[in-house]
């Protein structure tokens, strides 16, 4: 039988309400025990009582329900218990539940007993623990769709096991079942995985949705790209001096806009004859500006193209957005094509410009997109297995030698749901988590 565990799972420190939670065989037990004068014990419903220790003193009046197994989080007995917040009261009250004999539960232990119980796969719990870190709407809507749903890695999973079947059937009854059927089936299966595979491993999308693009402002001393930080963080971040290369390193910021996330860097000014401060701050510029998934090439159109504006509209890729800032003042020479015309100073297209951030950094399928390092890899692991087998299916080989790439593919995809995955992948999981999920 397993132990009854509980942990606080809300954040210890002052607060309202301080949560804790209970779940175990002994739960019932642990409930009449705490709420003497709880006549019945109906699941689902909520009751206000005083909680009292052994000796009937009264150690905080609470708010309290009980989940029956199976419908709980774990598939366990759970009770919730809501107690003032603050140092004094959840303790006493996990004393008392201690006291029970329950224990302490280990990081993450309530949503893997919800795993061991099959009532989520490994990457649903995962998708759990994205939840509580997600840092913007658009991660935490990601989460909850894999939380919801198993998902593609499922799907494909179950694809190549159907293909499996099939191909063992024809090597057991070759009179009855054609091998070209059997081939055909497989490469247009394989195809179809290595296509959901490809899309569901995208490492930038995934780190785009996790973390948050990359944005990246670029351009000489003195065409205001901290005065366009500051006006899109709307308040005074950079240093914005007249006097040229005053930005010597890279200042990042998060920006929070419409859901999602991106980190803005503002890079100093790159120009040729600088100082050798200046000259490492404009390395690391050059260095943030090749790795960054947007560039915001900032002009200062009120004055002539030089030659370091020219050489970055030489060098621009289709992460470029051209900028044309200081609008406000009369203009020194023609507009650069496309660019958008913005003043950093009247903040005169700076919302149009975010705008068009968030619409070059937006991953398109994010049901699909896997978020967790670990999947990612598997996935990409599984998804070389399948390419291995087409190729081999496609070379003329024998379909029973595809099949050994196609366990292992299904081997690491099983890996990511759980259903092949080892006691130390399981434990690397949870190990992750916080106290109280
Ligand atoms: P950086 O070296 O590219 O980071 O440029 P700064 O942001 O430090 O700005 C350089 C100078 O240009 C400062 O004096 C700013 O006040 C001025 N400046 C920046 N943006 C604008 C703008 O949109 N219009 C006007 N008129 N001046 C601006």
């Amino acid at each position: 039988m397993p132990d009854t565990i509980y942990a606080l799972s809300t954040p210890s420190g002052e607060g309202g309400v301080a949560v804790i939670r209970v779940s175990g065989p002994g739960v019932t037990d642990i409930l009449r025990a705490c709420f003497p004068n709880a006549s019945h014990i109906e699941p689902r419903r909520v009751y206000v009582g005083k909680l009292r220790d052994g000796a009937g003193e009264v150690i905080d009046e609470c708010l309290w329900f009980y989940m029956a197994a199976p419908r709980s989080y774990t598939r366990e007995d759970v009770a919730e218990i809501q107690c003032h917040g603050g140092a004094v009261c959840a303790r006493r009250v996990m004393e008392r539940v201690a006291s029970l004999g329950a224990r302490g539960a280990m990081p993450g232990e309530f949503t893997r007993r919800a795993f061991e119980n099959g009532r989520i796969s490994l990457s649903q719990a995962e998708a759990v623990m994205e939840l509580i870190s997600a840092r913007s709407r658009a991660a935490a809507r990601s989460a909850l769709r894999h939380m919801e749903t198993d998902g593609p890695m499922k799907r494909a999973r179950a694809k190549i096991l159907d293909m499996l079947s099939h191909i063992s059937a024809a090597d057991d009854f070759p009179e009855e079942i054609d091998e070209p059927v059997v081939r055909d089936e497989v490469i247009s299966g394989l195809n179809e995985v290595v296509r959901l595979l490809r899309e569901s491993a995208d490492p930038r999308s995934a780190r785009i949705l996790r973390e948050g693009a990359q944005v990246a402002l670029s351009g000489s001393p003195n065409v205001g790209k901290s005065s366009l930080m500051n006006a899109i963080l709307g308040w005074e971040r950079a240093i914005v001096d007249p006097e040229a290369g005053t930005t010597r390193d890279v200042l990042a910021e998060k920006v929070a806009a419409q859901g999602r996330l991106f980190t803005l860097l503002d890079t100093a000014g790159q120009r040729t004859e600088a100082g050798r401060v200046e000259m490492a701050g404009i390395q690391r510029a050059v260095e943030a500006e090749k790795s960054a998934d947007v560039v915001v090439a900032v002009l200062d159109s009120s004055r002539p193209l030089d030659p370091s504006d020219e050489a970055m509209l030489a060098r621009r890729d289709e992460r470029y957005i051209v900028a044309e800032n200081k609008c406000d003042l009369p203009a020194g020479r023609e507009r650069v094509q496309g660019a958008m015309p913005i003043s950093a100073k009247t903040g005169e297209g700076v919302e149009a410009l975010t705008r068009e951030i968030l619409r070059r950094t937006e991953v398109a399928d994010q049901e699909n997109i896997l978020t967790s390092p670990r999947q990612i890899e598997l996935a990409q692991r599984a998804m070389s297995e399948a390419e291995s087998a087409m190729a081999a299916l496609e070379a003329g080989d024998p379909v029973d030698l595809a099949a050994v790439y196609l366990w292992e593919a299904a081997s690491a995809l099983g890996e990511i749901t759980g259903e092949e995955a080892t006691e130390k992948v399981i434990e690397g999981v949870f190990s992750n988590f916080c106290v109280g999920k």
